[in-house]
């Protein structure tokens, strides 16, 4: 349940920019410590893996803003985490972990100076994704969650059936005998 937000966004923040209302829509929520509120991701190993002995560097210099729709994003101009309130406090904490790990990806593509928008692509198919996704699925599969529940976590309203089998067949990760 990633990408709603990245969904939005894309669509979205080229549009606010324009109209200049970037600052008044995203900046009028103070920006926050991730460490403040999510807790000891710094000791996860799915997480040591992409940032090595700057995780705690990293994260500590981190900030997040909570925004008021989507799900969990990364800004592309400034790598920060943005987090819709309500999601957080009443999604499935297994899906935030999970999502948390997925924005956190980008957040290492974005210090590796990629671009997470790149519009060459469709979001299924752009490479920042792709990857991102394959980490999470992955840490799932680690986690023991089993490949329907793995399908269900990818499987959300905004992405059309034939653009998730082209995720999944992306990412190439055995999932079985998938139930579209
Ligand atoms: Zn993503």
């Amino acid at each position: 349940m990633v990408n709603p937000f990245e969904y939005v966004a894309l669509r979205l923040l080229p549009l606010f920019r324009q109209l200049h209302l970037t600052k008044l829509i995203f900046g009028s929520t103070s920006a926050y410590m991730f460490m403040d509120y999510f807790k000891g991701f710094e000791k996860v190993d799915a997480v040591k893996c992409l940032f090595g002995d700057k995780t705690e560097e990293v994260l500590a210099n981190l900030k997040v803003e909570f925004v008021w729709f989507g799900y969990m994003g990364v800004d592309n101009k400034d790598g920060h985490l943005m987090v819709n309130e309500r999601y957080l406090n009443s999604g499935d904490k297994t899906e935030i972990y999970l999502d948390v790990v997925h924005e956190l990806c980008h957040v290492r593509q974005w210090l590796d100076g990629r671009d997470l928008f790149d519009p060459r692509y469709e979001y299924v198919d752009r490479p920042t994704e792709v990857e991102a996704y394959r980490y999470t699925v992955l840490e799932a599969k680690r986690l023991g969650l089993s490949n329907e529940q793995i399908m269900d976590y990818l499987r959300a309203e905004w992405i059309s059936t034939q653009d998730l089998k082209r995720l999944i067949k992306n990412m190439n990760i055995d999932l079985g005998p998938t139930n579209f």
